[in-house]
């Protein structure tokens, strides 16, 4: 220790210090929850408007190539006609058999087409239903999002309230530090906020666990600063050690 161990300081001082920078570190992080819980609950809506997206697109193609089966069967059923109807003005046995079985392989393919239509329709029916689940989904995700962020910018303005009430009163507690620590005390808690102090904890340092000597303690006892020999906090001694 150099020069630095000389200064006399409170512990009363430090202890307050300290838990002044908790709070700081407390409210700041919960200041830093609110916009990632309005993120969370953008992505939660976002997932919901693409899932309603898909059911959409998945009813399209299934509209789509319903409607192209009965289009072939409206086809097949037209060229069925006609061919009733050249098989009564057919030339030859031979033609008459070849209209005959074109007609059967015809009736056969529209008997499959039939099964196949009636399974999209169904089908159908499915997508439809998934599709109302899907945009009350969104729906519930929407007004509870709403909610979130109606929740969420109330308690900013309460923690930012905070924040500013407890900035004054570090404020206040700082103008009192030895103007020969100031400069280091600033320092070290811009960079480390509230790990810049911390509280002897049986014998060691309770920021870093570093055991302390039996001088280091003694200095201490005399409210001398002294900082952790390891990680360079403000130690002081809390309320139930007290010199
Ligand atoms: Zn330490």
């Amino acid at each position: 220790m150099s020069s630095a161990s000389k200064i006399e300081i409170s512990t009363e001082l430090l202890r307050t210090l300290h838990r002044i920078h908790r709070q700081l570190t407390d409210l700041h992080s919960r200041i830093d929850r609110g916009p990632r819980q309005i993120k969370a609950g953008e992505t939660l809506v976002a997932k919901a408007t693409a899932d309603v997206e898909s059911a959409r697109q998945a009813i399209k193609a299934a509209k789509v190539t319903s409607d192209e089966k009965q289009l072939q069967l409206a086809t097949r059923e037209a060229r069925m006609k006609e061919l009733q109807a050249k098989l009564n003005t057919a030339a030859s046995n031979r033609e008459f058999n070849t209209l005959k079985d074109q007609i059967a392989a015809d009736e056969q393919a529209n008997l499959v087409q039939s099964d196949e239509i009636f399974e999209a329709l169904e089908q159908i029916d499915v997508l439809e239903k998934a599709l109302a689940e899907a945009e009350a989904e969104l729906k519930k995700q929407q007004s509870e999002h709403t909610v979130r962020v109606k929740e969420v910018e109330s308690k900013q303005v309460i923690l930012k309230d905070d924040l500013a009430g407890v900035e004054q009163q570090l404020a206040a507690y700082e103008a009192k530090i030895p103007a020969a620590v100031l400069g280091d005390y600033k320092r070290i808690t811009s960079a480390k906020g509230e790990d810049a102090l911390a509280p002897v904890d049986e014998n060691s340092c309770g920021g870093c666990y570093q055991t302390l000597t039996t001088q280091h303690i003694e200095t201490l006892r005399m409210s001398v600063l002294m900082r952790c020999p390891n990680c360079n906090a403000f130690l002081y001694f809390p309320e139930n050690l007290s010199p």
